[in-house]
């Protein structure tokens, strides 16, 4: 057994992991249909005017407005109809004072026309030639200019900007396929632990399934990631060492178990063996054996979460994920939180910095937490709230802010 000779504060370990943060400099050009989430890597400039021609933006008639200056329903212009102009023509015609064209919303502007009127304050005369005007169009109505949207030379999306659904139409209106984004980080994530097995095999006597490489794939996806899972390792450092080398491609490398101070927590000695210690051992409850270190000549950072599926998962979304989005650059997270009344009172360990999970019912919260080895403590949750170092209770009644999942 080696005890934790120190540990050091929450704010200490974030500033620890900023300090250790390179973002992804890797580029590829992806499909648009595959760019949704991922972050632009250049300036995207448009060679196009969106829409590329004047349009009507009604289902109506194109007319010269000042011909239907005096129109009103009982002294209608009369006006002679050129043509029928349906999207994706264009239409021969030129509007003189006196006629108009019947346009889709969409198509084309004729040549002349400086006004659109919608169809509903119009009429068509019997003889099929001839429509009746009963209001006054003033000019530009209903026409979308040429480059109204985007004009030639426009950025429609900044280097670094989180490609929403609509700065994907907006790569789509000036008629790129494709667009070049910085690469997803890989993420090797891997178990530790002799007991442990993939789920959909038998468990012999002793062994329990591996929870945390999918907690942590999971997480690691939802936050641009792309994980590459391992094959857990058996407790020994040579057996460490062996798995910390078959991840050197990776851009980040997350263990768990082992990481403690027990005889056979061994990741300690295979980071000695390929890396730096930045720390291990955090006043936080729960995951206060957590590591974090860089490894091997690229200095790639390294997470060691703890074995307890409660553990590992919460010090994952309070530092992996962080983490994790600012090598993908992208924006932090920023979960929702509520404000509800504590069912119960909870006491908290002192000097730890505490994530207790809630449950919300009929707006109180309830604590949910159950031990640190529970995955329920955290799958029968919907948040969690902290409670600082230096308090040891949180009395019912209290009003606390809930962080929601
Ligand atoms: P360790 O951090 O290796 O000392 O493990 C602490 C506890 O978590 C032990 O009860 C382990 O069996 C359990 N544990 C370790 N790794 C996993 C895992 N991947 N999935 C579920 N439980 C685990
Ligand atoms: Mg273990």
């Amino acid at each position: 057994m080696r005890p934790f000779t120190s540990t050091i504060a929450l704010e200490e370990a974030r500033r620890r992991l900023n300090a250790a943060i390179r973002p992804i400099t890797r580029i590829e050009r992806v499909p648009l249909d595959e760019a949704a989430g991922r972050v632009a890597a250049a300036d995207v400039t448009s060679a196009i005017d969106v829409p590329p021609f004047a349009r009507s933006a009604m289902d109506g008639y194109a007319l010269i407005a000042a011909d239907s200056a005096a129109a009103t329903r009982s002294t209608p212009a009369q006006l002679r109809l050129l043509d029928r102009i349906y999207t994706g023509q264009m239409s021969t015609v030129t509007i003189a004072r006196g006629t108009c064209a019947e346009i889709a919303t969409g198509a084309p502007l004729p040549a002349g026309a400086d006004a659109v009127i919608m169809v509903e304050e119009t009429a068509r005369n019997a003889d099929g030639n001839t429509v009746d005007i009963f209001a006054p169009a003033s000019a530009g109505q209903h026409i979308g200019r040429r480059g109204a949207d985007i004009a030639g030379g426009d950025r429609v999306v900044a280097a670094g900007d989180r490609l929403s659904p609509s700065r994907v139409g907006a790569i789509a209106a000036i008629g790129q396929a494709d667009a070049a984004v910085f690469a997803r980080p890989r993420v090797a994530i891997l178990s530790t632990g002799n007991e442990v097995v993939e789920p959909g095999r038998a468990l012999a006597p002793g062994q329990i399934f591996d929870v945390n490489r999918f907690t942590l794939g999971a997480i690691v996806s939802a936050h641009g990631g792309v994980p590459e899972p391992h094959h857990a390792a058996q407790d020994t450092v040579a057996a460490l060492v062996a798995a910390l080398d078959a991840c050197t491609t990776a851009d980040l490398i997350v263990f768990s178990g082992g990481s403690s101070v027990g005889e056979r927590d061994l990741v300690v000695d295979a980071i000695a063996a390929r890396g730096e210690m930045i720390f291990h051992g955090i006043a936080v409850r729960p995951g206060k054996p957590t590591a974090f270190a860089t490894i091997g000549p690229d200095a790639t950072p390294f997470f060691g979460m703890p074995g307890n599926p409660t553990s590992c998962l919460s010090n994952a979304y309070i530092l992996l994920v962080p983490f994790l989005r600012a090598l993908a650059r992208l924006p932090p997270h920023t979960p929702r939180t509520v404000r509800a009344p504590l069912g119960s009172r909870i006491a908290s360990a002192v000097n730890r910095h505490q994530f207790y999970t809630v449950r919300l019912r009929d707006g109180v919260a309830l604590p949910a937490f159950k031990g640190s080895g529970d995955i329920t403590s955290l799958s029968q949750a919907d948040g969690y709230i902290e409670i600082p170092a230096d308090q040891s209770v949180v009395e019912q009644g209290a009003s606390v802010l809930v962080t929601l999942f």
